[in-house]
């Protein structure tokens, strides 16, 4: 791993937990995990629940992020949340999910629109991407990243683009895929290489070196080191695991010891 990148981990907590067990949930895992930005700790609950987790929550040691955003600041948009009414309450969104992308079809389109609105409103987009099964089977991983990265980051300048963090998630490994099968670490360093190259056509070398790039697909703790180990993976997306307390603070805990915390 390169040691001038940060670390992180990344709950997704998604439909889970009401306000009262998210907050009695979060109060365990403060007593467990250490007070540290490195790695880089960041919950993503519910929306329901970020105003009471951020008032809850010791930003030294985790940061709060959304995991979806709308991308209007205001307006008639019925069921929405806008970036700009929940920006005191989180550093971070996730943007672009898998399950966003398929469940509730968001295209391309409405995905760099709320990448720009996260950025507009000083929240750090985690930009995730990653090919399908059938993507894959086609031999259309690398054109699936390709077209996913451009059409994230349509708007985003060469200015802004260290403010955007990377998550590769292909679709087959997220365990909410019904015929979800392991990623093997070499699949996801090729990924991640593909990807820094990328960057590196749209924004530069620097840019690609500097950008952060997670991991996310089924990981536990068994299988955390090994993709913590890969040099251009920085971090991990972390959905059912992050759970189950003793899963999510085991895999913190690898994330330090091989950051030699
Ligand atoms: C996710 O959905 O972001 C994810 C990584 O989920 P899981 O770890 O459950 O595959």
């Amino acid at each position: 791993m390169t040691q001038t990148r940060k670390t992180y981990i990344i709950a997704n907590w998604k439909m889970n937990f009401t306000p009262g067990e998210a907050s009695l949930y979060l109060h365990r895992l403060a007593n467990r995990l250490p007070v540290s930005r490195n790695p880089q700790i960041i919950i993503a609950p519910s929306t329901v629940s970020l105003q009471s987790l951020s008032l809850q929550i010791n930003r030294r040691q985790m940061k709060l992020a959304a995991q979806n955003i709308y991308w209007r600041d205001a307006g008639a948009f019925t069921g929405e949340t806008a970036a700009s009414q929940i920006r005191s309450f989180i550093d971070y969104t996730l943007v672009g999910h898998s399950e966003r992308r398929y469940l509730f079809n968001e295209s391309d389109r409405d995905i760099r629109e709320k990448v720009a609105a996260a950025l507009r409103n000083g929240i750090t987009p985690i930009l995730c991407i990653g090919e399908t099964a059938e993507e894959r089977k086609h031999g259309e991983t690398k054109a699936a990243i390709y077209d996913q990265l451009i059409g994230g980051l349509h708007d985003v300048s060469k200015e802004d683009i260290h403010k955007v963090i990377i998550a590769y998630e292909p679709v087959w490994a997220i365990s909410s895929n019904k015929n979800a099968r392991p990623a093997q670490p070499v699949d996801i360093a090729d990924a991640a290489t593909l990807i820094r190259s990328h960057i590196a056509k749209l924004y530069g070398k620097d840019a690609a070196e500097a950008i952060s790039v997670l991991y996310g697909g089924s990981v536990n703790a068994d299988t955390a080191r090994s993709f913590l180990s890969l040099s251009d993976i920085d971090g991990l997306l972390i959905g059912g695991a992050s759970l189950i307390a003793d899963s999510f603070c085991a895999i913190v805990e690898i994330a330090r010891e091989l950051r030699n915390e």
